[in-house]
């Protein structure tokens, strides 16, 4: 850079195009590597303490430089969701064309807050396209793409609560929760994700407030029990103002009764949302259709492009039937943004966040080039493989199968013979099991517990996922196994 008088940030197309070049040379050797890489690593002591105590330059560094650092210190050590025997998270790897669409959406740099720009314009297809790939009524309703699950929960909940006060007479926003008026009350299955506590906890429901529903021997919401839950608040005079019911659980992959749970919000107006953070894709396996149903009559739906859809973190998605209810929670509109252009309400006027990232490409791009056969393909084909799994389970003798095959989530455990069911010294055994999948890099398969047992949690999300992996996983678990109780 000597003698260059120019700033840093000037671009200088060549340069830009070597440098572009090189950069997708190197991200290509990077994933391209993957497969052959161990599925689970550490990041060595030594590197830690270089990334944590780096010094701040007092001059800038030559782009080469940067792009060295990048490859030498960071790339290495990555966590295990890029490979396809990362059994673990619900994470899915990168699809390629969503990489590269993200690197067009962060060059035009524009939010997907509002305005006149393409992307807000793409949105609305998009949200139609995710609403009909699941099933969700596309006349009236909106989808918001925000950072995840979690905060595409708090929306939804945000807006069920700003209804239910209006509904009983007073306006959340302006007197709060500290007028002194009825407790709302939300209601979720005890097995729904943690998620929904915080969502109790941040929107000051408390978790006193927060209905813990029971859960039958499969990991489903009881209606019975939701019902005599909401009966009992309203005699207390409480007000009942949302139910989360669960449309694919993390740990089983267990789906709630959503059309009893919806014939029960119906019949007391509370809203209900579908949490599918993870499984609403699976609207699209014939063998899981009827299940989702009733997303044509739910409020609203979780469901998140950075699980199954193979997009890159971040994005979830939330789908509504009530956008003016959003914007009647959510809308406060600056002299300086009233833009006064026809296709107002921008997305800014239903979310907390004001300026927000453009997540609309990569997702599009991944629907697009996948189709809605490729959606589904992918989809049914990782719960198939979830059947293939409980039937190997099944058939061998040293293994025991924790919860069944639900969606593309199976559990289950190594048991040697002479080993009754009751045996906690299971436990342990398992979770020396999957530490030794870890360290010995084939797979990565952490630990869940299933009825008070530890166990083996598998999910198949993976575009490339197929039966080699199920015997891999199924002769892995053995060896390791029958090693370990020899050792
Ligand atoms: C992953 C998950 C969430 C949370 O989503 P984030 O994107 O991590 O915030 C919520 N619910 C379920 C069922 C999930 O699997």
């Amino acid at each position: 850079m000597a003698g260059d008088s120019r700033h840093p940030f000037v671009l200088d197309r060549e340069a830009f195009e070597v440098l572009g070049a090189e950069t997708i040379r190197m991200l290509g050797g990077y994933l391209r590597a993957l497969p052959n890489e161990p599925v689970d690593r550490t990041v060595p002591k030594d590197v830690r303490q270089r990334l944590m105590s780096l010094p701040l330059p007092e001059r800038g560094q030559s782009p080469e430089e940067i792009l060295a650092f990048l490859r030498r210190e960071v790339m290495p050590w990555p966590i295990a969701t890029g490979h396809k025997r990362s059994y673990g998270w619900v994470n899915s790897p990168p699809a390629p064309i969503s990489l590269l669409a993200d690197a067009v959406a962060s060059s035009m740099d524009c939010g997907l807050d509002g305005f006149d720009h393409s992307a807000i314009f793409l949105m609305k297809s998009l949200g139609r396209w995710i609403m009909e790939l699941v099933g969700f009524p596309t006349e009236g309703s909106l989808c918001l793409l925000l950072s995840g699950g979690s905060a595409a929960t708090l929306n939804a909940l945000t807006a069920a609560r700003h209804r239910a006060a209006a509904r009983d007479g007073w306006n959340m926003r302006t007197e709060g929760l500290q007028g002194g008026r009825k407790h709302l009350v939300l209601y979720a299955s005890a097995e729904s994700h943690s998620s929904i506590q915080k969502c109790a906890e941040q929107l000051g429901i408390g978790t006193d407030n927060l209905r813990a529903i029971e859960a039958d021997r499969d990991f489903r919401m009881k209606p019975a029990a939701l019902r005599a839950a909401i009966e009992t608040d309203l005699a207390a005079g409480h007000l009942p103002f949302a139910v989360v019911a669960c449309g694919g659980a993390t740990n089983t992959g267990a789906i709630d009764p959503l059309d009893e749970i919806a014939d029960i919000a119906g019949a007391f107006g509370i809203w209900l949302h579908v949490d599918g953070a993870f499984g609403a894709w699976a609207a699209l396996d014939p063998a899981y259709r009827d299940r989702f149903r009733a997303f044509a009559r739910v409020d609203s739906v979780t469901l998140n492009p950075h699980k199954w859809l193979q997009v890159p973190v971040d994005c979830g998605a939330l789908l509504t039937r009530h956008p003016e209810v959003h914007r009647a929670a959510f809308s406060l509109t600056p002299d300086y943004l009233e833009a006064g252009h026809s296709e107002a309400p921008w997305p800014y006027e239903h979310m907390f966040q004001l300026t927000y990232g453009n997540r609309a490409l990569k997702v599009w791009a991944a629907i697009a080039r996948l189709g809605r056969s490729g959606v589904a393909e992918l989809v049914t084909r990782c719960n198939g493989l979830a059947r293939l799994l409980e039937q190997r389970v099944r058939e061998a003798a040293d293994l025991e199968l924790l919860s069944p095959a639900s969606l593309s989530v199976v559990n289950f455990r190594y048991r040697p013979a002479g080993r009754t069911p009751g045996d906690s010294a299971l436990d342990e055994l398992n979770e020396r099991i999957s530490e030794a999948i870890s360290a010995g890099g084939e797979a990565h398969m952490p630990t869940t517990r299933i009825h008070g047992k530890t166990s083996l949690r598998a999910c198949f999300l993976h575009y490339e996922n197929d039966e080699s992996d199920v015997d891999h996983l199924i002769a892995l678990v053995r060896r390791l196994g029958t090693e370990l109780i020899q050792s």
